[in-house]
């Protein structure tokens, strides 16, 4: 049997930050530039020691050019893994001001992601999930919601919630949730990642979570992993970022069999490739491998990526057109540098 060309396989990437989307030779460059030190990369010892590289990912960031510039190479690498769609995590209060106003740094990632579609001939395009940091004070999360529906019609999907899950409980945050949704934004926290199953549910009952980011901890309770299925609520999965930040021991040991046999929608992402070093086609292939997936059941988690995101929706039916067609005509044309 011909293994089919994941390059070539129509998907959304729904879980992905800008920062940690940075090419390394990019990084490298800015590092350069504005004399910092490169950020480490994975394995981490847990969630304290990965914020702090992102926070040194984040350092090498000096100008508004140079989130512009981050953002359109995003489009182009993920053009380039047949990614039509891209729903990336922006938490413009955690540069403090030293780019300019948020409305500054949001614009230049807009900016950018639209040349990067523009360079691709349209092939991608990308859309922001605006965050909140648990961490935070409750002041930065309402400017974070307001910047959220300013921008709504214009590039923003979402409304995204990251840090530290185990102090910092999502219930702190669920009016910020309930206006967000209100004004017809997706909820899509992150949980299960750094506490167990009831940070999940705090997810889905007191913020109503569209989708969560990782979410794999649900497999500690199995009422919560029948709830998942029912409400329909997708998981944004990211193995080899959950084997570097230890909340699994191995991809071999990854839940992702039980979530989907539990019926759980689930998304395969990349979550922060320059320091897991591994890219969105290397997790389909990892997730391929490890559980000896078929073609269909490739496709249904890139199809799933797709229902679940907020793509505009002529992109999407194009997207899933092609995706069939995928299944039944083993792939199409792609560059070879491009095959996985
Ligand atoms: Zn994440």
């Amino acid at each position: 049997m011909t293994r089919h060309d994941l390059a070539t396989l129509p998907k959304a990437e729904l879980h992905l930050h800008l920062e940690a989307s940075m090419r390394p030779g990019t990084a490298a460059e800015l590092a350069d530039r504005h004399g910092r030190p490169m950020p480490p990369t994975g394995p981490f010892t847990g969630l304290g020691e990965f914020v702090h590289a992102y926070e040194r990912a984040r350092d090498l960031v000096g100008t508004l050019d140079d989130l512009h510039r981050i953002a359109r190479e995003l489009v182009e690498e993920a053009a380039a893994q047949g990614v039509v769609w891209t729903e990336v995590h922006v938490f413009p209060p955690t540069y403090a001001g030293r780019l300019g106003p948020d409305e500054a740094v949001l614009e230049a990632v807009l900016e950018g992601l639209r040349a990067g579609s523009a360079a691709v001939g349209g092939a991608s395009a990308a859309g922001v999930v605006l965050g909140v940091n648990r961490g935070l004070p409750m002041a930065a999360a309402e400017r974070s919601l307001a910047l959220a529906i300013r921008y709504r019609d214009a590039g923003v999907v979402a409304l995204g919630l990251a840090g530290d899950e185990a102090n910092h409980p999502a219930e702190r945050f669920t009016d910020v949730f309930a206006r967000a949704r209100y004004a017809g934004l997706a909820a899509v926290p992150h949980g299960g990642e750094g506490a167990g199953a009831p940070s999940v549910r705090a997810c889905v009952e007191a913020l109503g979570a569209h989708r969560i980011s990782h979410g794999v901890r649900a497999v500690e309770d199995p009422h919560l992993l029948t709830e998942l299925a029912e409400r329909q609520i997708c998981l944004d999965v990211c193995p080899t970022s959950n084997v570097q930040l230890s909340v699994v021991p191995s991809p071999a040991r990854h839940p992702l069999p039980q979530l989907l046999a539990a019926g759980i929608p689930v998304s395969i992402n990349s979550d922060g490739p320059l320091f897991t070093g591994s890219s969105l086609l290397q997790e389909y292939d990892l997730v391929r491998t490890h559980f000896t997936l078929d073609a269909p059941s490739v496709a249904t988690l890139a199809e799933t990526s797709l229902r679940f995101s907020r793509c505009p929706a002529d992109r999407r039916s194009r997207a899933l057109s092609a995706l069939h067609a995928w299944l039944t005509e083993d792939g199409g044309s792609c560059p070879k540098s491009a095959h996985i």
